[in-house]
């Protein structure tokens, strides 16, 4: 058995496969796609496309896996994870190069994101150990009530290209600890990461068929018929919250269990008394972590009257000094968008809000070559703005005045997204507002809220279910009550 792609850092391009069954294998017809490195435009590799019939036999490699790896001790399921953890850690510098190649971000977001990606196996696998049921006494004594929980089933993984690896192994994590095997649909422009993680859980022990990895080109067909598949009860998404509606309504004609991750639109509030300083650094981390291209990015900043012409000159000092350049120059702090027509999207939002009438300073220069976007940010945007209501996904900061912390909140919650929001102030008032925000997350004078020990995951339109913590592990279980004459 060989695994997929060849090791990064070899001048040779790479060649990924499907994995179906425990064999790595191209697809049906053969046909490949190319894969290009987005920060120089040069072909990385190509990739083994799948076929319907491929994902329908992946799902029946899942299928018959399923019973086998269910029904294995908790501790043995957890030692594969911790394995799993173990070889992933010491191959981590070279997962962060795999990201970069792929994806374009900056080396320093790639490595954080190997790190992140990497915990979800130790994490889970100590939490495979500690799945719950209880018994109680039904309130007329007749009977008592045995409460279990059992793993889900054949699992289907759709994963977005934005964070190859955390995403991926958010849920292949959870979902192995739980008992259930999977078919993983990475996203096409970043496929090498997620074969990378994969490759490692082969080598940790995790047996033949309980991990499967198709790239079906275009994906709906195939998404549509293994969730058409009896064996197939979980669906988990990350992605847009257009594709997460459309996945819902066809999960839906066979009542599958969805979990959805889906689109931001994050505000960043800034209140009167916060210390202006922290607040800069704090929209300048929500803002350029991973180029801006996170879900959690700081999308919207609503700051109050009496600090926003010194929080915006101080805003564009820091992104002014930001090193823009290829990942692979460990000095870059921002790297390229994933691909040309990324940046476009971007650039068509600046250029709109141009028109609108906003200020728009660009803060340093891109390099001529490669898809980068230059930090911006955006003066005098009205509350009903274009670029507010869209997710920016880039290196782009509007922000906006505001009579007081009431008008913020009021503001902040005019969306139809709910994932996280950011408040900068003194505790008391940061609390009020962080209760009133419509939202799954708030980061407190704090500019980053994920950790693989805590519940990620959004309200509204920005998804269903929780990623990470005690929580996540629940996506994939099932309760069942016996009744049991005492
Ligand atoms: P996307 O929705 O275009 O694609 C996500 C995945 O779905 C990809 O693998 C894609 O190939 C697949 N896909 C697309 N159409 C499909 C279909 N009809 N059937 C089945 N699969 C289909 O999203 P993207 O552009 O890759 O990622 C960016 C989006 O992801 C942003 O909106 C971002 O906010 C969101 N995101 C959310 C979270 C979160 O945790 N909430 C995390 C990361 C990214």
């Amino acid at each position: 058995m060989t695994s997929a792609p060849s090791p990064p850092g070899t001048k040779s391009e790479l060649s990924g496969k499907l994995l179906i069954g425990g064999e790595w294998t191209e697809g049906s017809t053969g046909r490949t796609a190319r894969v290009y490195d987005p920060a120089s435009g040069t072909l990385l590799g190509h990739v083994a496309l799948a076929e319907v019939d491929d994902c329908l036999r992946a799902v029946e490699a899942a299928q018959r896996a399923l019973p086998d790896w269910a029904s294995r001790a908790p501790r043995e399921r957890a030692e594969l994870l911790r394995s799993a953890f173990d070889l992933l850690r010491a191959e981590r510098d070279d997962i962060a190069e795999m990201i970069v190649r792929e994806n374009g971000k900056a080396w320093a977001d790639a490595a954080a994101e190997a790190d992140y990606a990497i915990e979800f196996f130790r994490w889970y696998g100590e939490e495979a150990v500690r799945i719950e049921g209880d018994l109680r006494t039904s309130p007329s004594g007749d009977k008592r009530i045995l409460v279990t929980r059992q793993p889900v089933g054949v699992s289907l993984l759709i994963t977005p290209w934005n964070f190859p690896a955390a995403m991926a192994t958010r849920k292949l994590a959870p979902a192995l600890a739980a008992g259930c095997s999977v078919v993983l649909k990475p996203a096409l422009e970043t496929p090498f990461t997620a074969l990378r993680v994969v490759a490692a859980l082969e080598r940790a022990g995790i047996p033949q068929g309980v991990v499967n990895v198709v790239f079906p080109d275009p994906p709906g067909p195939a998404s549509r018929a293994m969730l058409g598949h009896p064996a197939v009860r979980k669906l988990s998404f990350t992605g847009s919250t257009e594709v997460g509606r459309h996945l819902l309504r066809e999960a839906a004609d066979t009542v599958v269990s969805s979990s959805m991750e889906l689109g931001g639109n994050a505000p960043f509030i800034v209140l009167d008394g916060a210390c202006v300083d922290e607040a800069v650094e704090g929209a300048f981390t929500a803002k350029m972590r991973n180029g801006g291209a996170a879900c959690t990015a700081a999308n919207r900043f609503y700051v109050v009257e009496s600090l926003v012409d010194e929080f915006t000159e101080k805003l564009v000092a820091r992104m002014s000094e930001v090193t823009i350049g290829p990942g692979l120059d460990r000095a870059n702090q921002l790297g390229s968008c994933v691909s040309e027509a990324e940046k476009q999207k971007i650039a068509e939002l600046i250029e709109k809000v141009a028109v609108e009438g906003c200020s728009v300073i660009t803060c340093g220069s891109v390099p001529q070559l490669g898809s980068f976007i230059a930090p911006t940010v955006i003066r005098g945007v009205a509350a009903g703005s274009s670029i507010i209501r869209e997710e920016i996904f880039g290196p782009v900061a509007p922000v906006i005045s505001c009579a007081d912390e009431d008008e913020a909140t009021t503001l902040a919650n005019e969306t139809e997204m709910g994932l996280v929001g950011y408040v900068y102030g003194p505790m008391r008032r940061a609390l009020r507002v962080a209760e009133r925000l419509e939202v799954g997350m708030v980061g407190i004078n704090r500019a980053i809220v994920s950790d693989p020990a805590a519940p990620f995951g959004g309200v509204k339109q920005s998804g269903l279910g929780r990623e990470g913590g005690h929580e996540g592990i629940e996506e994939f279980l099932e309760i069942k009550y016996m009744a049991v004459e005492w």
